[in-house]
């Protein structure tokens, strides 16, 4: 006997030709985003060439051709890729929107950080050449030579308090130091960085080649520091600043969602004009007395509704608990929407979103924004209780409303083994790939403490699953 396969009905083709159209739009949006990425990393590279040309182009080359004069080249060439490099981590942390949309802003953050230590490498060893090429050209040792140019040469003091000043901001941004300071006294140093590129300007004007007149040279530079240093006030006060005044948020309420956690609703004007996506988050800045010296980044935990944003926030530490005592009609500035922790960096159309704890936020968000299909969505809660589970209800409604999977694990992990599934699951034999089988063609969304999500992303790898179908976001920048 032989059967056939029922005809497709015209209902279930186009069902189909819009889901493919879907997924070509997906793919569509993926690609470029991945083509704006390869043109932005490439302008680094190229930024780098062109300090590079330039240098030889203005005589630089001399400088390799006598044994004597080495020292001082190779010292020059350190100085101008180190300040270029520096400019870039300017821009990296501007926030500028093609920036946060490419790459996303944690994305970008990391970058930023990489270069740190290679730009103080790339400044001292330039102050040190120099000191070591000008000594040799003036029969004084590097020492002499150091503090003959702090004496007699032109804004070459305020160069070498630059330098400190330079040296204070990595040192506290390397992740042994910082985990030591508070959040505050590390962005207070931070700011520092601003009065290093600024104390270090005039010597470039006097003692270096990159502003010399009548050259190239001056025009690439003066373009680059205009460039950073504007993006930095437009895209970090200037915009904040007005769209906070023009969108005059409120806090409208405050409701406890479980003991230390609680959901904060504001309203104000023409929230739409925002364009915020549901798993984006903002900077939050309440203006109550005790309060608005400290802003906070917070994802939204719902999609905007165009009238209103919410947040859900657990008491992780002192900023964060005073939150538990906000009052309706508190005033509130912000900066953002920022990240593609959202459709946006959707490559498929299938996903699989694993949330814990207060993770839970951008993923119950993100959920109710998506465009997904009956079964196309798996959602996997943790908590080490089921209170701990927070805006259950909503995330279970959503999921019915999307007929997404849901399941959920609670209770510890199990004793001595390097897991993020609850003992209980472990001992039945769950994994990622037996709670979201679809899971190898899809989209993988992680929220929750930092070792946890490292541990998801660490089995979402063995199953093969590539970095560009992995998005996590990390509560911590
Ligand atoms: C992108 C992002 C989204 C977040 N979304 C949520 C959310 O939806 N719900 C929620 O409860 N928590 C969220 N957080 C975490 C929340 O911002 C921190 O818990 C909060 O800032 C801690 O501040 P605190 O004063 O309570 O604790 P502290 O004891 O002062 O700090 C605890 C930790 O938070 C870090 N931190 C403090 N202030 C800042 C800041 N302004 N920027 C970056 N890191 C800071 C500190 O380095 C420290 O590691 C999010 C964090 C990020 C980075």
């Amino acid at each position: 006997m032989t059967s056939t396969a029922p005809l497709p009905t015209k209902a279930a083709t186009r069902r189909n030709n819009v889901a493919t159209q879907r997924e070509t739009q997906i793919k569509k949006r993926y690609t470029a985003r991945l083509r704006r990425g390869d043109l932005l990393e490439t302008i680094v590279y190229f930024s780098v060439a062109i300090v590079l040309a330039l240098f030889l182009a203005d005589g630089g080359a001399t400088y390799f051709l006598s044994l004597k004069d080495v020292t001082t080249g190779i010292g020059i060439v350190t100085g101008l890729v180190g300040s270029d490099l520096m400019l870039i981590m300017l821009i990296l942390a501007a926030r500028i929107p093609v920036i946060d949309r490419t790459f996303g802003h944690d994305k970008a953050l990391a970058v930023h950080r990489k270069l740190g230590k290679p730009v103080l490498y790339l400044i001292l060893a330039h102050m040190f050449l120099l000191m070591v090429g000008y000594g040799i050209a003036q029969g004084l040792n590097p020492i002499a030579e150091a503090i003959d140019m702090i004496v007699n040469q032109q804004d070459m003091s305020i160069a070498f308090i630059a330098t400190g000043l330079l040296i204070a901001v990595v040192v506290t941004s390397l992740v042994i130091v910082r985990r030591k300071l508070s959040y505050e006294f590390w962005y207070i140093v931070h700011l520092l960085s601003y009065g290093a590129i600024l104390l270090a300007l005039p010597h470039q004007f006097t003692q270096g080649m990159m502003f010399a007149e009548g050259t190239w040279a001056r025009w690439y530079w003066m373009a680059l520091y205009v460039g950073a240093l504007a993006s930095i006030t437009i895209f970090r006060v200037i915009i904040p600043v007005a769209s906070s005044l023009r969108h005059d948020l409120r806090v409208s309420s405050v409701d406890i969602e479980a003991p230390g956690v609680v959901s904060v609703t504001m309203t104000g004007r023409d929230i739409n004009a925002l364009r915020a996506q549901g798993g984006q988050f903002f900077t939050w800045r309440f203006w109550a007395p005790n309060m608005w010296w400290d802003a906070h980044p917070y994802s939204l935990s719902a999609h905007p509704d165009g009238r209103s944003l919410r947040i859900t926030v657990r008491d992780l530490g002192k900023g964060s608990a005073r939150l538990l005592s906000l009052k309706p009609g508190t005033r509130v500035s912000f900066e953002g929407p920022y990240g593609i922790f959202t459709d946006a960096s959707r490559t498929t159309k299938k996903a699989v979103f694993v949330g814990a704890g207060i993770g839970i936020t951008p993923i119950r968000a993100i959920l109710e924004s998506s465009d997904l299909d009956p079964l196309e969505a798996t959602v996997i809660l943790r908590g080490s209780d089921a209170q701990d589970v927070y805006l259950w209800q909503e995330t279970y409604d959503l999921c019915v409303e999307k007929s997404a999977s849901l399941r959920v694990l609670v209770g510890h992990r199990p004793k001595g083994v390097n897991t993020w599934l609850s003992a209980e699951a472990y001992s039945k034999g769950e994994s990622l790939l037996t709670l979201a089988p679809q899971i190898k063609n899809s989209d993988l969304y992680i929220c929750g403490p930092t070792p946890w999500t490292d541990l998801v992303v660490r089995d979402a790898k063995r199953l093969g699953l590539h970095d560009h179908q992995i998005h996590a976001e990390r509560f911590d920048f």
